[in-house]
């Protein structure tokens, strides 16, 4: 397929933000462009911890001379068009940013040669300058993309990185991930000339089997159920360490969705009630699991870095891993001797009373600093241990503008966030989890407020006060055309009680007599959240601040308020550095 510029609209419906923090982020997306082009086997090359050169060649479909300086733009992508292809997204990219990033920070060379063409082109692209015009060159079908000197144009962003040693160490997990996930595709991995490791395709179960003992260990699969289940529409695959196992830390715990490896509160959620019962409660089950379904079930455009995704039928698909995981150990139990402790120590590290998809109530604290984010951090699978002295994503605040939007500097540079559209998201998504959870926690008014309302909205609050209580509203009737708020939610304990309750009443009004409060509980929630958010205007203190950007951090969706408009904008270094036009 072609490459396309996408268009304005279809830009803004994409989550937004960059996505090269670090030599390793550079090696994830130029591996997934490899894989997005039909590659079959892939060669990765480092030097000096990837800050020095990375070098990656593959045999895909290669890019077309005419689209090569396409290519290198932003928002240019040959694999989607409309948001009806971004719903259903099978590639591993579709935003179109990852080049354009890459040659915003460093020297990319790109040499490659489409399908059936005679010649191969190389085109190079320095750090805030425009593609040189592409060049004939010699190569076999495919692409190779050279990129050295990263961060050469930013010391401050260069100032960040960490020793040679541990930027490999970053790489060499992106790329197993990558090789995990793949199984069809070879892949070998050299360090400053020296080979790590090199795996051929496997095409069959053995050679799946002795590709996951390549890069997990022959202990791992020795000790490991393979599983193999497919229920309606959903198909998991993989293999599980048994419980005795276990390891004392959470570092072998690979899983993907669809070919893509991703962190899911869902899915870990669902693998530790499958050992619940079954573990030790300060080991760690170690897997290595494939979810397939279909593409349009599952939404990848949550994050930048696309490692979270959201599930239409969460429930659906936390029943089925669940379930086949559960049986499977309960299966092979009784040959594996003592099955660990009791359940109760099992449930209080994992929650067994908690529904299925509950998270741990985050509460809005606004004394955490950076140690406390990094330790309460859920640890994503696979997962690379960051320093607790690293800048969290999205920051610390430095001030204040117009009483509506937070400046932040994380390591990138600038982060502006629409403080009222931030806050209002954050509510929104706890509400839901409260009302979907244990419930919406009312708190008691001080002083009761009476509100007058129309007749039959008084009725109609009469009829409602189940459902309102589980909104957190304790409403009573105080005369025909007379109510009296005595509970609000918790949450919202700083709203005008009487718009609430109006509001509420209103969207109640519009649900009709029939509908059940589960159909339509989001519109009301959101009509709520909207209540409970920090105006514009108010001042917050640099501690408020930083409680706001943590707790954007933790929660889903926090990029886009409800409303559907961005909650925070980037403004890196090499952005400012070009509006200053720096570097050149
Ligand atoms: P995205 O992957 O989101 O489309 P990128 O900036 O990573 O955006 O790549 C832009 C485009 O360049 C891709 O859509 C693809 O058409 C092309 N491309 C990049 N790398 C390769 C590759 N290794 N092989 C073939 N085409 C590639
Ligand atoms: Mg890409």
């Amino acid at each position: 397929m072609r490459i396309r510029t996408l268009s304005a609209q279809l830009v803004n419906q994409i989550a937004a933000g960059e996505v090269i923090e670090r030599p390793a982020s550079v090696v994830k997306e130029l591996l997934e462009n490899s894989l997005d082009a039909g590659s079959r086997a892939i060669e990765v090359e480092i030097e000096r911890g990837g800050v020095g050169r990375i070098h990656i060649a593959d045999d895909g479909c290669g890019i077309h001379r005419d689209d090569l300086a396409l290519a290198l733009a932003a928002h240019a992508t040959s694999k989607i068009a409309s948001i009806e292809e971004l719903e259903q997204v099978a590639s591993l990219g579709f935003r179109g940013e990852a080049l354009a990033s890459i040659a915003s920070v460093a020297r990319v060379r790109l040499v490659t040669r489409a399908a059936g063409e005679e010649l191969a082109w190389e085109i190079v692209a320095e750090a805030g300058t425009a593609p040189s015009a592409p060049r004939p060159a010699a190569r076999r079908a495919g692409t190779s993309v050279e990129v050295s000197d990263l961060f050469f144009a930013t010391p401050a962003r260069r100032k960040f990185l960490r020793t040679d040693k541990t930027e490999f160490g970053h790489i060499d997990t992106v790329v197993r991930r990558l090789v995990l996930a793949r199984a069809e595709v070879g892949f070998t991995l050299r360090n400053d000339a020296r080979a790590v490791f090199a795996v051929p395709a496997a095409n069959d179960e053995d050679a799946r089997a002795r590709r996951v003992a390549t890069l997990c260990g022959q202990a791992f699969l020795d000790s490991a159920i393979a599983i193999e289940e497919s229920g309606a529409a959903l198909r998991l695959r993989g293999w599980a360490a048994l419980p005795t196992a276990a390891r004392t830390r959470a570092d072998l715990q690979y899983f993907f969705v669809n070919g893509r490896a991703v962190r899911d509160r869902v899915i870990t959620h669902a693998i530790r009630q499958a050992y619940t019962d079954l573990l030790h409660h300060a080991h760690h089950p170690a897997y290595v699991l494939h979810l397939e379904l279909d593409p349009a079930t599952v939404d990848v455009n949550v994050h930048p870095a696309k490692h979270e995704v959201r599930f239409r039928q969460s429930q659906v698909v936390h029943g089925f891993i669940a379930q086949t995981l559960g049986r499977a150990l309960a299966g092979a139990r009784a040959g594996s001797g003592p099955a660990g402790p009791t359940r109760a120590a099992a449930g209080r590290l994992f929650g067994v009373a908690a529904p299925a998809g509950a998270q741990r109530p985050i509460p809005l604290a606004v004394r955490e600093q950076a140690a406390a984010y990094a330790a309460l951090a859920e640890e994503p699978a696979g997962a690379v241990h960051e320093d607790a002295s690293e800048t969290p994503p999205l920051g610390y605040a430095l001030a204040q503008l117009h009483g509506a939007y937070v400046l932040a500097q994380n390591e990138e540079g600038l982060v502006v966030v629409d403080m009222h559209a931030a806050h209002e998201r954050i509510t929104y998504e706890r509400l839901k989890r409260a009302f979907g959870g244990e419930g919406v926690r009312a708190q008691p008014l001080l002083v009761p407020v009476t509100v007058a309302v129309g007749r039959q909205q008084a009725d109609l609050a009469e009829e409602r006060a189940d459902t309102l209580r589980s909104l957190g509203l304790e409403v009573d009737r105080l005369g025909e055309d007379r109510l009296v708020v005595r509970q609000v939610p918790a949450m919202l304990a700083r709203a005008d009680a009487a718009r609430l309750l109006t509001d509420v009443l209103e969207d109640l009004e519009r649900c009709g007599a029939g509908a059940i409060v589960e159909e339509r509980g989001n519109e009301l929630l959101a009509t709520m959240a909207c209540h409970g958010s920090v105006r514009a205007n108010r001042r917050l203190t640099l501690e408020e601040m930083n409680a706001l950007l943590r707790d954007m951090e933790r929660t889903e969706r926090s990029g886009q308020c409800n409303h559907g408009r961005p909650t925070w904008m980037p403004l890196s270094l090499g952005e400012l550095d070009r509006l200053f036009q720096r570097g050149r």
